[in-house]
């Protein structure tokens, strides 16, 4: 059974600071920033290119969201937004999940 969906039923536990029917927000175990999260929806995928409709149109929906409740979790400055896909994206979980990372003003690429 894939971690995220260990830790979206509860079995795991994490650092959960937001939840709703679409997905989990957790804080990474191995923060990359100051502040690092992870937003998993709840609908077990691991790549964008397996995506059915309604879950492209959940992902689109659940940016919007954070994007509009970013300042309650400390990123009312910005944050950026990674989701890394398949060996060469380096994706370890093959669980999709966004990359959320702030806190303070981050290195360009
Ligand atoms: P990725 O390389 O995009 O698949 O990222 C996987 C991320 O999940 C890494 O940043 C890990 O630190 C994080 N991670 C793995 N296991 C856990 C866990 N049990 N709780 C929180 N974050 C985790
Ligand atoms: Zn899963």
């Amino acid at each position: 059974m894939c971690v995220f969906c260990n830790i979206i039923k509860g079995e795991i536990p994490s650092e959960k600071v937001f939840e709703d029917d679409d997905c989990i927000i957790i804080k990474d175990i191995n923060p990359k920033a100051k502040i690092h999260l992870l937003l998993i929806p709840k609908v077990h995928y691991a790549l964008l290119n397996e995506q059915t409709e309604l879950d492209a149109i959940t992902l689109g929906k659940l940016l919007q969201k954070f994007s509009l409740m970013a300042g309650d979790f400390g990123l009312s400055g910005g944050f950026r937004v990674i989701i890394n896909q398949g060996r060469d994206g380096g994706q370890e979980v093959g669980h999709l999940h966004v990359h959320i990372l702030g806190g303070a003003q981050l290195r360009g690429f």
